[in-house]
């Protein structure tokens, strides 16, 4: 059991500091991310060292357009998120506890060797939301370093400033994943806000970070031209136009069964928006 970091003791139990959820957790409860538990009085990271889900993937695929292009990486993932997309596209493992999932036990150092053993030169945190499992993706991505390997971040980007900054050092890359630049849609259907996102960015960018960014596009929630025109000029208002853009084609999954997939049209016409706002480099993803 791997203590957690990142917490207060309350009189009934901890209140972890993660995240902006800053969940207030009794004995023998959990946060709204399933993966922290409070035992004893101590928060204990529940999915340390059982990563659910390890794969080879193309640095492309995570999507990375324009971080060491070409190579491969070796994908690690643990259950866990503080979101709660309705369409989320991993909600299999994303949103249930660490038990309820199958897991292969793998200490860091076993992850940075394996790593080493197929020459991948990069580790990507992803497929759920890796500040669910900071203290196993920290202690990974130091012995990497070590290693001279590098890495990759894939996130939401909701997490708080202390934590973030922990990592920063260690960090190479990152795809954060903004849903929309609307707060409402944030807070109704990804139970979270959305202001901590974009100051994350804002301290990814001005620690060195590779920045690359995510936008889902979904018929009828975030899809129209004023959508993708707010997003853009919150880029070009923090001289931001550099940092890769991929508009991605949603399918339904989860709890949305409605509406069916992103029209090319909808995707094409998002490119077109964003160049014409000066983002330099716009992608299409799942098409
Ligand atoms: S990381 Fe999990 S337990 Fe901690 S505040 Fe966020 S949702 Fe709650």
């Amino acid at each position: 059991m791997q203590e957690a970091r990142f917490y207060t003791k309350t009189v009934d139990g901890v209140q972890c500091q993660i995240c902006p959820h800053h969940c207030r957790i009794k004995e023998g409860g959990r946060g709204i991310c399933r993966s922290r538990e409070c035992r004893n009085g101590k928060l204990y990271a529940l999915s340390y060292g059982i990563p659910c889900a390890l794969a080879i993937d193309p640095v492309e695929k995570k999507p990375l357009n324009r971080f060491m292009p070409g190579t491969y990486c070796l994908s690690l993932s643990c259950t866990g998120c503080n979101l709660s997309c309705r369409w989320c596209q991993n909600s299999d493992i994303s949103q249930v506890a660490p038990e309820e999932t199958e897991y292969t036990p793998l200490t860091p150092e076993e992850v940075v060797n394996l790593c080493l053993k197929h020459s991948l030169p990069s580790i990507a945190y992803t497929y759920t939301e890796p500040f669910t499992w900071w203290e196993y993706m920290y202690d990974i991505a130091v012995l990497a370093h070590n290693k001279s390997l590098k890495n990759i971040l894939v996130s939401a980007g909701y997490v708080e400033k202390e934590p973030l900054q922990e990592l920063l050092p260690y960090l190479d890359a990152a795809n954060i994943d903004i849903k929309s630049l609307d707060d409402t849609l944030y807070r109704n259907y990804c139970g979270a806000t959305l202001a901590p996102v974009l100051d994350n960015i804002l301290a990814m960018k001005a620690a060195g970070i590779h920045v690359e960014i995510t936008n889902l596009l979904i018929p009828g929630l975030n899809d129209t031209p004023t959508h993708i025109t707010t997003l853009c000029r919150w880029l070009s208002d923090h001289n931001l136009q550099n940092i890769p853009l991929h508009f991605s084609r949603y399918f339904p999954r989860y709890r949305m069964k409605t509406p069916g997939p992103t029209p090319t049209q909808t995707l094409l016409q998002a490119r077109e928006i964003a160049l014409s706002h000066g983002i330099e480099h716009v992608f299409l993803g799942n098409v």
